[in-house]
C-alpha cells in the first residue's frame, strides 16, 4: 500500500502538470493499476493460465521461448488487463515493476509528459475508452472516418452573410488603416488602430451577441484570422492573445457572473486581455510555476505574488488570466500546492509591466514582463475550480489552437501570391522563371502545403462547430503542420525572389521573422510532436492490453503481430473514385502506423516515454497522415460538389498525399528499425554528452594552430 500511495501521489503530480499541447506520463497511472492488480493476484489460478499461454508460441513461431517471452512480447508488463496481469504477470514481475523506476525518474517523466484529461480518464477507467478521434484511433492502426469524411465545413447563408459583413471592411482596414511595415519598425500597433478593429467586431469574434460579441462560430473566426494573417501576423498575435487565450478561459470555464462582468468590455475592445503562464523557470514545463496566490486571513481574497515573462499584450492588458500555485486542502486535511487560474484586473493594483521586449518578429505585438505584488484578487475571480488551473489552461490552449493555423494559411497565401507575380515576370537566361522545372516544383510544393494547411484548419474548425470535443491531437497537429509550412513556404518565396526576397521593401523578410515564433509558442512543436505520439501511444497501449486480456485476444494479437493483419482501413470507400490511388497509399501507411506503434509499445513498454527518437518520428508520421486525410476529404468534397477548382484540387491533393505518404513511410521505418536505432541513439547520446560535458565542441581545427 505504501507503493500505491506513492504512485498515486506521482499521478497527481502528473495531473498538475497538464498543459495544453503537453503531455502525459505513461508511468504513474499504470503503476498504480499494477499495484492494485497485484493485490488481487491470489484470486486466480496461476497454473491454469500458464498452461493456456503455452499455446501461443505456435502463433509466434518461436516454440523455444515460451511463457515469459510471450508475455513480454505481448507487452504484459506494460499495460494489460486486470485478471490476466494479476494471474500471470504480477506474481512474476511485481517486485521488478515497482522498483523499475526510481521515484526521481518517475517524477521527471511526469514533469515532462503531462496528462490530458482524456488520457487521465482513460487511465483511471477499467475499460479502455473508445473515441471518435481520427488521430487517437490511428495509433491503433484503425481508420475511424466519422470526424474526417465527408468534409464537414458547412456555413449556412446567414453565417456567410455575417462573415461577409466583416471580411470586406476588415480587408479594407488592413490595407488602409493598419500598416504592418510601420508596426514592425516602431514595435507598436497604435491603440487607435486596435480600436478601429475592435469597432468592426474582431475583438469578440466568438462571444455571443447578448454579451456584445460578434457571435461567430469557429469557422467564421478562422476566416477572419486567416485574412488578418495574410497582412500582419503581429496584429494577429495581438488579437489572438486577447481572445484566443487572454479571455478564452472566461468564455469556456467562467461562471455566468464572470461572463456578464468581463465579456462585454473585452468583446468590444473597451478592455484588452492577456494570458499569463510563462515564468523564467516555467516554459514547456508549465507545472513549475512559482507565482503564488494565498487566501487572505478573512478568506475574501487571494493575495497574488510573482512574475511572468513574455506576456503578449502584457504592457496594456486590463484583464489577465493568471496561473498561480495555491495551497489546496486535501481529503486528509493536509494542504498541497496546486495550480489555479485567476481573473486578475490591472485595476486591483500591485501590477507592473516591463518594457516592450526587443524581438525578432511580430514586433508590433506587445510582449512584456508582468509582475504581481500583493495583488488582492477577490475569491470570486477564481476561474474553474481551485487546483484545476492546468485543466483550464489546457482547455484554453486546445480550444484556441486553430488560430495559429488560420493565421499561417493567410501568411502562406500572401507568400504564394507574391511568388506568382514574381516568377511570371522575372526573366533570366532568356526565359521567365515560371518556365524552369525547379521553379515549377517549388511553386507546386508551396501550393500543396498551403492546400493541406487550409484543409486542416477548416476541418478542425468545422468539427469544433459541430460540437466534437475530442480534437486535442488534431489541433496539435494543425499547429505543427501550419507553423512549419508557413516558415517553409515563406523561405521558398524568398528563394524564388532571389536578392529581391532579401530586401525589406519586398515584404517577405518580415513575414519570415514573424512566422518563426509560431513554431515556439502555444506549445513548442518538438514538445507537441511528443505529446501527439505519447498520448496516442497511451491510448493504443490500453487497448493492446485489453486485447491481450482474454485467450481469444491473446491469440488474435499474436497472429496480428506475426501476419501484420488487416487494420480495418479502407479509404477507397469514402474518397472520390478519382483519388483511389491516394486512398490506397493512405491505407498502407495507416496499417504500418498501427503496427509500428504496437511494436514500439511491446518492445519498450512504459520506457516508450523516453524513446524520443522513435516518438518524434511517430508524431511526424501522424502529421503526414492526418493532413493527407484532410486533403483527400476536402478534394473529394470539391469533386462531388463540382467546384470550379475540382480538377485542380484533385491533382494537388494526389500530389500532396504521395509526398506525405513517402515521408510517413520514412518516419515509420526509421521509428521501427530497432537494431539501427539502438546504435544510432547510443551514438547521439554519447556525442551529445561529450559536447555538453566539454562545454563546447571538442573538435580540433584542421589548421591545428
Ligand atoms: C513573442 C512571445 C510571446 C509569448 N506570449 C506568451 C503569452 O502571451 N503568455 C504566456 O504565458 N507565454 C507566452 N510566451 C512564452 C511561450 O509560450 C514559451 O516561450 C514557450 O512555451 C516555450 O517555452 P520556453 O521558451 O521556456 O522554452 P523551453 O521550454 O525552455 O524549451 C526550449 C526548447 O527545448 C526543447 N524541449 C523542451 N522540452 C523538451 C522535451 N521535454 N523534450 C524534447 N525537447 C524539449 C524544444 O526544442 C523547445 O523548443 C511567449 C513567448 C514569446 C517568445
Amino acid at each position: 500500500m505504501e507503493h500505491l500511495e506513492e504512485k498515486e501521489d506521482d499521478h497527481e503530480d502528473v495531473m498538475e502538470s497538464v498543459e495544453s499541447g503537453s503531455n502525459s506520463s505513461l508511468g504513474g497511472p499504470m503503476e498504480a493499476t499494477w499495484a492494485r492488480m497485484a493485490e488481487e493476484e491470489e484470486e486466480v489460478s496461476i497454473r491454469r493460465r500458464r498452461k493456456l499461454l503455452k499455446g501461443f508460441d505456435v502463433f509466434l513461431r518461436n516454440s523455444a521461448k515460451v511463457e515469459e517471452e510471450v508475455l513480454e512480447k505481448l507487452g504484459f508488463n506494460t499495460t494489460c488487463s486486470r485478471q490476466t496481469r494479476s494471474a500471470v504477470v504480477a506474481p512474476l514481475r511485481k517486485k521488478e515493476m515497482l522498483s523499475t523506476l526510481s521515484k526521481t525518474t518517475r517524477l521527471s517523466q511526469a514533469r515532462f509528459l503531462r496528462l490530458s484529461p482524456t488520457a487521465n480518464k482513460d487511465a483511471k477507467s477499467k475499460k479502455p475508452e473508445e473515441t471518435p478521434s481520427f488521430v487517437m484511433n490511428l495509433f491503433r492502426g484503425k481508420a475511424v472516418s466519422e470526424q474526417v469524411f465527408p468534409y464537414p465545413l458547412k456555413l449556412d447563408d446567414e453565417r456567410k452573410e455575417t462573415l461577409g459583413m466583416i471580411s470586406g471592411p476588415l480587408e479594407k482596414m488592413l490595407q488602409e488603416v493598419n500598416n504592418a511595415t510601420r508596426n514592425d519598425e516602431t514595435s507598436e500597433i497604435p491603440r487607435e488602430v486596435l480600436d478601429k478593429f475592435a469597432e468592426l467586431g474582431t475583438c469578440g469574434i466568438l462571444v455571443p451577441a447578448e454579451l456584445e460579441g460578434s457571435g461567430f462560430n469557429n469557422s467564421q473566426m478562422a476566416r477572419i484570422l486567416e485574412i488578418v494573417g495574410s497582412y500582419d501576423i503581429g496584429l494577429g498575435v495581438t488579437l489572438g492573445a486577447h481572445q484566443s487565450i487572454g479571455y478564452k478561459g472566461i468564455l469556456l470555464d467562467g461562471t455566468e457572473a464572470q461572463k456578464q462582468k468581463y465579456l462585454p468590455d473585452l468583446a468590444t475592445g473597451r478592455k484588452f486581455a492577456a494570458f499569463a503562464l510563462t515564468e523564467p523557470t516555467t516554459g514547456s514545463d508549465a507545472s513549475s510555476v512559482t507565482t503564488r496566490a494565498e487566501l487572505s486571513a478573512d478568506g475574501k481574497h487571494y493575495i497574488l505574488n510573482g512574475g511572468k515573462i513574455w506576456i503578449s499584450n502584457g504592457g496594456f492588458a486590463d484583464v489577465f488570466t493568471v496561473f498561480a500555485k495555491t495551497p489546496v486542502k486535501q481529503a486528509d486535511g493536509s494542504t498541497k500546492d496546486k495550480m489555479s487560474a485567476l481573473i486578475v484586473e490591472r485595476a486591483f493594483g500591485g501590477i507592473t509591466s516591463g518594457p516592450q521586449e526587443k524581438k525578432m518578429g511580430i514586433k508590433g505585438s506587445n510582449t512584456t514582463e508582468v509582475h504581481f505584488d500583493n495583488v488582492k484578487v477577490p475569491v470570486e475571480n477564481l476561474l474553474g475550480k481551485e487546483g484545476e488551473g492546468f485543466k483550464v489552461a489546457m482547455n484554453i490552449l486546445n480550444n484556441g489552437r486553430f488560430g495559429i493555423p488560420a493565421g499561417c494559411t493567410g501568411a502562406m497565401k500572401y507568400c504564394v501570391q507574391k511568388t506568382i507575380e514574381h516568377i511570371t515576370t522575372r526573366v533570366q537566361f532568356g526565359k521567365k522563371l515560371e518556365e524552369f522545372g525547379n521553379v515549377q516544383e517549388k511553386l507546386i510544393d508551396m501550393t500543396s502545403r498551403l492546400y493541406a494547411t487550409e484543409s486542416v484548419v477548416y476541418l478542425l474548425s468545422s468539427n469544433m462547430d459541430r460540437g466534437i470535443q475530442e480534437y486535442q491531437l488534431e489541433a496539435a497537429i494543425g499547429k505543427i503542420l501550419a507553423s512549419e509550412n508557413a516558415f517553409h513556404v515563406c523561405d521558398e518565396a524568398i528563394q524564388l525572389h532571389g536578392g529581391m526576397g532579401f530586401m525589406r521593401p519586398t515584404g517577405l523578410e518580415r513575414v519570415l521573422r514573424d512566422v518563426r515564433i509560431l513554431r515556439i509558442f502555444e506549445g513548442a512543436n518538438d514538445v507537441l510532436r511528443l505529446f501527439v505520439a505519447l498520448t496516442g501511444a497511451q491510448h493504443a497501449g490500453k487497448h493492446l492490453a485489453a486485447q491481450a486480456s482474454g485467450v481469444g485476444g491473446l491469440i488474435g494479437l499474436a497472429v496480428q503481430r506475426v501476419t501484420g493483419a488487416n487494420t480495418g482501413s479502407d479509404f477507397g470507400s469514402v474518397v472520390d473514385s478519382s483519388l483511389q490511388d491516394s486512398a490506397k497509399l493512405l491505407d498502407e501507411q495507416i496499417g504500418l502506423f498501427g503496427q509500428t506503434v504496437q511494436g514500439l509499445l511491446i518492445k519498450h513498454k512504459k520506457g516508450i516515454v523516453d524513446r524520443q527518437y522513435e516518438m518524434v518520428r511517430v508524431g511526424s508520421a501522424a502529421v503526414n497522415i492526418y493532413s493527407s486525410i484532410a486533403v483527400l476529404s476536402r478534394a473529394s468534397h470539391a469533386i462531388k460538389n463540382k467546384a470550379s477548382s475540382a480538377d485542380f484540387e484533385r491533382k494537388i491533393a494526389s500530389l500532396y498525399v504521395e509526398g506525405a505518404m513517402r515521408s510517413a513511410n520514412k518516419n515509420l521505418v526509421e521509428a521501427s528499425s530497432e537494431a539501427e536505432n539502438a546504435k544510432l541513439v547510443a551514438t547521439i547520446d554519447s556525442l551529445s554528452r561529450q559536447i555538453c560535458g566539454n562545454g563546447g565542441l571538442p573538435l580540433q581545427h584542421p589548421i591545428d594552430l
